[in-house]
């Protein structure tokens, strides 16, 4: 049996006092953060050292009643301003930790005043947290109506197998979600029903998916035709945008109508993914992915990538968990693995390519095959050594790729019964 954490997601349809309520929320917790950014200013400038979250809690409780310019106060739930001072502890904390080296990712600047309207409005909430039918209860908001049903985990939260440990409420383009964080218990299976069947996985953006299994079939999960219909008219909203002059009425109109193609098409896309992963994970016990600077890659202009960014990640997680609870595993290729420049059939590897290239064409031995289908090839050949290094307790290395294939597994990932930290990240025996 494991605990793992996992998120559900509903979108809102909160009354126009609700809204009001819940707008209000943001702003008690960017000022929270703000006003305690101030404090942890003044506090360094004197003594070196910044507040903890708890510090910044018995300050605001203090300041709170003395200043009459702070009465509003009582209008939010207390936790918007403790949960922003955690928020704002952990974001200094991370500072502090990037620039001593200390942190994996990209360097992290220092956090920042947040301005309305130039930041996610958001904030989270703990305490009597709940939900039923199609309503979502939160502490000091009431009862909030969702658009889709929220039974799947009231039931699980009344059968005593989820327990919900934290809210937040954001807003994306004009609607407003909440994301529960749920700590579920799961019974998972101790092995697959279908074991040792394996399948590599490209992940992609027209393709959503290409994977290529133990047996030699190729899945292609197609982008969906809403999907590809929402990325055209993104693509437009976004070239419209940068046309208009910044800073006018018509720019920030377009921008808006921008963000909530971008919303449509990160459903689309979730939903689409959804399906796709839980296949997956229920047809194969290994399921071997590659693993992608996304922090890095955020910063990318181009808009195909910016969006499938965002899916890749989302992937990687929606596949975690299910191989989890299929009682499977998922295999993540070191970072530096070029699943796409290996020819899948002798192991030589191609200089250079291109994104344009479809096709990959092997200048050694003349094998020539899709390229995502190529990649998908690559990477289920990582399983089998994945095996090995599971078994082994380090990642091998398949021949013929010196230096190059390594293999993690999944934090979280490991079968129930094992620890839950992933296997030591192979050094690379040339
Ligand atoms: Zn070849």
């Amino acid at each position: 049996m494991a605990t793992v954490v996992t998120a559900y997601r509903f979108a809102l349809d909160p009354s126009p006092a609700q809204e009001r309520a819940l707008r209000s929320h943001a702003g008690a917790s960017r000022f929270a953060w703000n006003w305690a950014l101030g404090r942890c200013g003044e506090r360094y400038a004197a003594e070196r050292k910044w507040y903890s979250g708890a510090e910044l809690h018995k300050l605001w409780n203090t300041a709170k009643k003395a200043d009459p310019a702070l009465a509003w106060w009582g209008e939010n739930s207390k936790c918007a301003y403790q949960e922003a001072f955690r928020d704002l502890d952990r974001a200094l904390r991370d500072f502090t930790k990037s620039r001593k080296g200390q942190r994996k990712g990209r360097r992290l600047g220092f956090p920042r005043v947040k301005k309305k309207g130039r930041c996610r409005d958001s904030f989270r909430l703990t305490g009597a947290i709940g939900c039923a039918g199609s309503t979502v209860t939160l502490p000091r908001l009431g009862a909030i109506r969702t658009h889709k049903d929220t039974g799947k985990l009231a039931a699980r939260t009344a059968a005593g197998t989820a327990r919900i440990l934290s809210a937040t409420v954001s807003r994306t383009a004009q609607r407003w979600f909440v994301s529960f964080t749920v700590a579920a218990r799961r019974d998972s299976p101790q092995v697959h029903v279908r074991p040792g069947t394996a399948i590599g996985v490209d992940l992609g953006v027209k393709t959503l998916l290409t994977g290529v299994d133990d047996a030699g079939r190729v899945t292609a999960v197609a982008g969906s035709r809403p999907l590809s219909a929402a990325l055209r008219r993104l693509r437009r909203a976004s070239r419209a945008c940068s046309r208009k002059q910044p800073g006018s009425a018509r720019r920030r109109k377009a921008a808006a109508r921008l963000a909530r193609l971008h919303a449509r098409v990160a459903d689309v896309r979730a939903d689409a993914l959804h399906k796709a992963t839980s296949a997956l994970a229920a047809r194969y016990e290994t399921v071997v992915v590659e693993d992608l600077n996304v922090t890095g890659m955020i910063s990318s202009k181009k808009l195909a990538r910016a969006v499938s960014d965002q899916g890749f990640g989302q992937a990687r997680r929606m596949l975690a968990y299910k191989t989890q609870r299929n009682g499977g595993t998922l295999l993540v290729a070191d970072r530096w693995f070029p699943s796409s420049k290996l020819c899948s059939a002798c192991g030589w590897r191609k200089p250079s390519l291109t994104l344009a290239e479809r096709t990959f064409a092997c200048g050694q031995c003349g094998h020539t095959d899709d390229r995502d289908v190529n990649a998908a090839r690559n990477l289920l050949h990582l399983a089998a050594s994945g095996a090995d290094s599971q078994n082994a307790c380090r990642a091998a290395v398949r021949p013929g790729n010196a230096g190059q294939a390594a293999l993690k597994q999944e934090p979280g990932t490991a079968h129930a019964g094992q620890t839950g930290t992933a296997t030591p990240q192979g050094t690379a025996a040339a």
